[in-house]
């Protein structure tokens, strides 16, 4: 059996592959066949990450792979220190590396993405790839006494699309959320009585932000303007006056300005884009003014724009509207200069769309950067979520994941926001109620593979 690839395949992974199923074919016993999906950058991280998919007629183990580079890993092998070969929970056998949104759960166990920063480096990792699925084919035939498929496999993008690479991947991936969610404490037929708190309703502390250490910290010092804005003045010191907070969709930007304004006592008024931009005349400002004005009568408080940036969207038909209200909000903001204890907050996903005038000095003047958390933010998130679980049962509900578990959990929620990975905890949590559970814990595999299930196939 031979694996070759098509040029327009190293093009496409270097341009950026949804997933896709690049290659498959059928084989004789003891396979059945072999399905090669991929996806690829650019991403900011450029990665490379392919999986094949063999599907034995039974219940398959790792095969002793020769020729190759193998260390032990759990559940599976690690070759050539970049694929893992793992046999999975429904008789399938993998080869892969990358966090896989929806085979990391048979995997449990996954490799490193492969970097792509040139056409020459992907086709070495193509090379390898392919040289890791011959050996391990060739490694399930020669004990069974059969003879490899002598067939030539090329692998090219215009295969199978992503709708067909999902339905695949996804009837595997929800055999497994199914077997894991039976998992020990199941029991059918018990009424699910909601916890008494929702999430708006509970205080929040800045130990309930994870990671985002840098806006904290920089919210931190904007708690002493407000609480203490005498210790700014006794320097003759102008205090921060507008915070422009600044990134991706559920980073966690709205919790920052919850926290802020709980701990240092001040009110939160809340308002979004949508509540001031109003096709009615005069209609937007007035919403805007009456906001400061409440802000003023409530301080100290902090007044908090969410998608500031429509404030400044130049609309075809109303050019003139946007102006009148950036107007209204600068005059306001400006004249916040007397009144102490208002701070003004606001955040956006496109700070690049932002109305200049806004984010001049002694406007919004201290830009934050609230980013996709990091390997170590999306850990301290986990447990955030985690302890919050804990707190509202009134018992610990997840199992403490080991080293591996803890491994696997942050591979498989790479570019996750705080959101997502909050909804992967809800997730495995509403899958135990679902199954009528009424006591157990939810261990690390169970949490991987409800973490699995939020990941977005591209
Ligand atoms: P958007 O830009 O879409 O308005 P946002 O950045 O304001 O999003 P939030 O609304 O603050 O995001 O986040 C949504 C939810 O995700 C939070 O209520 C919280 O449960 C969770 N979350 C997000 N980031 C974090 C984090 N760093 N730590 C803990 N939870 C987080």
């Amino acid at each position: 059996m031979r694996i070759t690839w098509s040029s327009e395949l190293v093009d496409s992974i270097s341009r950026g592959l949804p997933l896709t199923v690049i290659g498959q074919t059928m084989l004789e016993a003891p396979l059945a066949g072999l399905a090669v999906v991929a996806r690829g950058g650019p991403t900011p991280k450029g990665k490379l990450a392919l999986a094949a998919v063999l599907q034995p007629r039974s219940l398959m183990k790792v095969p002793d792979i020769e020729g190759m580079s193998i260390k032990p890993k759990r559940g599976g092998v690690l070759v050539e220190d970049a694929f893992v070969v793992t046999p999975g929970l429904l008789n399938q056998l993998v080869v892969a590396c990358g966090s896989w949104p929806v085979l990391v759960p048979l995997l449990y166990s996954s490799a490193a993405s492969r970097p792509i920063a040139d056409a020459a480096s992907i086709k070495k990792e193509l090379e390898l790839f392919s040289s890791v699925v011959l050996a391990t084919v060739e490694g399930i035939y020669r004990p069974s006494g059969a003879r490899s498929p002598e067939l030539e496999l090329t692998l090219n993008p215009t295969g199978l699309s992503i709708r067909a690479a999902l339905s695949g991947l996804d009837r595997i991936r929800r055999g497994a959320v199914d077997l894991a969610s039976r998992g020990q404490g199941a029991r059918p037929g018990r009424v699910y009585e909601p916890p008494p708190e929702t999430d708006t309703e509970e205080t929040v502390t800045f130990a309930d932000v994870g990671g985002q250490e840098e806006a904290k910290s920089q919210l931190e010092a904007i708690c002493q303007a407000i609480r203490d804005p005498e210790s700014y003045r006794r320097w003759g010191v102008r205090p921060p006056r507008g915070i422009l907070l600044y990134g991706p969709p559920g980073t966690g930007k709205t919790l920052l300005a919850r926290c802020l304004a709980r701990e240092s006592g001040a009110a939160l008024i809340h308002v979004r884009a949508t509540d001031v931009t109003s096709k009615w005349y005069g209609e937007g400002e007035r919403k805007l003014q009456e906001a400061f004005d409440w802000a003023r009568r409530e301080a100290p408080a902090v007044l908090f724009f969410d998608e500031i940036d429509a404030l400044g969207r130049n609309r075809d038909d109303a050019h003139e509207a946007t102006h009148r209200l950036v107007s209204t909000f600068l005059e306001n903001m400006d004249g916040l200069e007397a009144t102490e204890g208002v701070v003004v907050l606001a955040a956006t996903n496109r700070p690049e769309a932002v109305d200049d005038a806004l984010t001049r000095p002694g406007r919004f003047d201290r830009l934050v950067e609230v980013p996709v958390p990091d390997r170590a933010g999306r850990r301290a998130i986990f447990d955030v979520h985690i302890r919050k679980a804990d707190r509202r049962a009134g018992r610990s509900v997840f199992e403490a994941p080991d080293d591996g578990g803890w491994e696997r959990l942050l591979d498989a929620s790479d570019g996750f926001s705080g959101a997502e990975i909050s909804e992967a905890v809800r997730r495995a949590l509403e899958a135990r109620v679902r199954a009528g559970a009424v006591s157990g814990q939810i261990g690390q595999d169970e949490l991987l593979v409800h973490t699995v299930s939020v990941a977005r196939p591209w």
